[in-house]
């Protein structure tokens, strides 16, 4: 028996089943090379593979317009001349000519700055392997024929396997590669098999038909488990099948507790798929959209209409409510393009909107392209690690610089809009008065906000037994924030991991969070918290004296 953990859920669940190595033949081209007369008859074989491959993928259901879009990429024109240039003019096989020119193909995906565009490259390694499999004359596996319950545990699946998957047999799907928005992220939530992703050599550590338990809620695998670890897991997998059929059904409810509040449930989200994947759990909108991941998955620091592209599509995909974050690098989250010193103690260091405010022109790229995405929808601006007022104050100007020069060149934004910050830091807590008198929004950041308040690092896994967003310290500093922000009459929302965290939704209700931001697998378990909230406070001690009866009874602040 043996246990793993995991970083990369794609697709929440539990299950419980034997594995089915899904692994592909080699499909390596030989290197021989071919005389000018066979250019003819190489050329021939390409042409007649493809429409082999076509036919192929034509005759199989789908419903997901996954290989339609594939046979659409298998007739481009830059493959087929990218391809017979190839074989002509510098005289390699048809295999060696595809290989080439897919990876060719691909790595143009794969750098890409769109996420989107770059998890393309999967689609495109796809046909080519459909094409090499046609040229070599050997079957690939097929996902199809599986007739029992199994756990897939694959290298990666590529779009055109995950069509077939099904799911009342595949119970679960453990890859080595693929990112969070790959098609097989997207199709196993979508279908509800639990998936992890991107778990180091896995392959190597299991043979097909051993017993495997996939816990895909706490990412974790267990690979030849004893029979009383396996009959837990079963009872556990029951349960939360259970579970989820429960809440599926309070889903299309909008989040209001029982007294008649309505609260705003929203989505944390890096991308624009993680924004069509949030929508489907029914959010207000997005209450954190972290940008970051724009500029980290790129290979420069995205220009102004390069992010528009993405804000924009992001506003219009959220009529209600997307709050942008504005750059948050620094800390654990580093460019490849761009150095950064060494630093003793990065978390205290260079990051977030420090480094917005020392590289201005970098900074009103962002905010003007997040200006020019307000004029589709409700966009709020939302600043990282503030600490002090001179900061808010500077990155509000930057703002106001920005909306001048779009006024004078004649595009369109929100004058009105929303400029909010993150509370994340002890100075921010000790100040929320003075910020609120400037701020549009408070969101709370748990993680940091723990981090920085407990002195615990909250990456470092040796000490993650006392990274605790319930310790008294953090309750009284979220209490004094949400306090803060009423008095002023501004909204107050939370965005860190604690937000999603069914544990601590009451309390936070309780407190008046006014908006709850989360990762979309969250959002049905809070949501369910919300609606049961309200009315039962008769004869019961509220949870706000319980805090306050933790210490010396008084609000750290006031
Ligand atoms: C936080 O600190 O709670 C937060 C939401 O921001 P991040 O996790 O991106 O630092
Ligand atoms: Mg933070």
């Amino acid at each position: 028996m043996e246990q793993i953990f995991v970083e990369k859920t794609a697709s929440r669940g539990i299950a419980a089943a034997k594995v089915y190595k899904y692994q592909d033949p080699d499909l390596r081209p030989s290197l021989a090379g071919i005389t000018a007369e066979q250019a003819e008859s190489e050329t021939e074989r390409f042409l007649k593979a493809r429409q082999q491959m076509i036919v192929r993928l034509q005759n199989m259901e789908d419903d997901s317009g996954i290989l339609a879009a594939h046979i659409e990429v298998a007739k481009d024109r830059m493959l087929e001349e990218g391809v017979i240039l190839r074989i002509r003019e510098e005289q390699k096989n048809a295999e060696l000519a595809v290989w080439e020119t897919i990876d060719e193909i691909a790595g143009i995906f794969a750098g890409m700055d769109d996420p989107y565009m770059k998890e393309r490259e999967a689609d495109v390694r796809d046909i080519g392997k459909r094409i090499m499999a046609e040229l070599k004359g050997v079957a690939l596996p097929d996902l199809g024929e599986v007739s029992t319950e199994v756990i897939v545990a694959a290298a990666d699946l590529y779009p055109s396997d995950t069509v077939k998957l099904n799911p009342k047999l595949i119970k679960g799907i453990i890859t080595e590669k693929g990112g969070l928005t790959s098609h097989v992220s997207i199709l196993a939530k979508s279908m509800n098999i639990p998936a992890l992703i991107g778990v180091t050599d896995i392959l190597s550590k299991l043979e097909n038909g051993m017993m495997v338990c996939m816990d895909a809620e706490k990412g974790m695998i267990v690979i030849d488990p004893d029979d009383e670890v396996l009959s837990a897991f079963r009872v556990k997998q029951e349960a939360y099948l259970r579970e989820r059929h429960r809440l599926e059904q309070l889903r299309s409810q909008p989040a209001v507790t029982r007294d008649g509040k309505r609260i705003s449930l929203c989505a944390n989200v890096g991308s624009v798929e993680d924004i069509e994947n949030a929508l489907e759990m029914n959010v207000d909108g997005v209450g954190l959209f972290r940008t970051e991941y724009l500029y980290m998955g790129s290979s420069h620091f995205p220009t102004e209409e390069e992010q528009f592209q993405v804000y924009a599509r992001a506003a219009r995909l959220c009529p209600k409510e997307l709050t942008i974050r504005t750059l948050d690098i620094g800390g654990d989250k580093k460019l490849d393009y761009f150095p950064f010193d060494q630093e003793e103690n990065p978390f205290l260091g260079w990051r977030a909107i420090r480094i917005s405010l020392d590289m201005k022109e970098m900074f009103k790229e962002q905010l003007r392209a997040i200006l020019r995405a307000s004029a589709f929808g409700h966009v709020r601006i939302m600043f990282p690690l503030i600490i002090s007022l001179e900061e808010l104050r500077e990155a509000r100007e930057m703002v106001a610089v920005c909306q001048r020069e779009l006024e004078q060149e004649g595009e369109a934004f929100d004058r009105e809009i929303p400029v909010g910050m993150m509370m994340e830091t002890p100075a921010s807590v000790l100040m929320a008065e003075e910020f609120a008198a400037e701020a549009d929004f408070f969101s709370i950041g748990t993680n940091d906000l723990t981090q920085y308040l407990l002195a615990v690092d909250r990456g470092n896994k040796r000490i993650a037994n006392r990274f605790d967003y319930f310790h008294p310290a953090v309750l009284r500093a979220i209490r004094h924030i949400i306090a803060a922000g009423h008095k002023a009459g501004i909204q107050v929302g939370m965005c860190g991991e604690m937000a999603g965290d069914p544990r601590a939704v009451l309390l936070l209700l309780e407190m008046g969070l006014d908006e709850f931001s989360m990762s979309a697998g969250s959002v049905d378990y809070v949501r369910e918290q919300i609606l049961s909230y309200g009315g039962q406070k008769e004869g019961g001690e509220t949870e706000e004296k319980k805090i306050e009866g933790n210490g010396d009874g008084k609000d750290c602040a006031s």
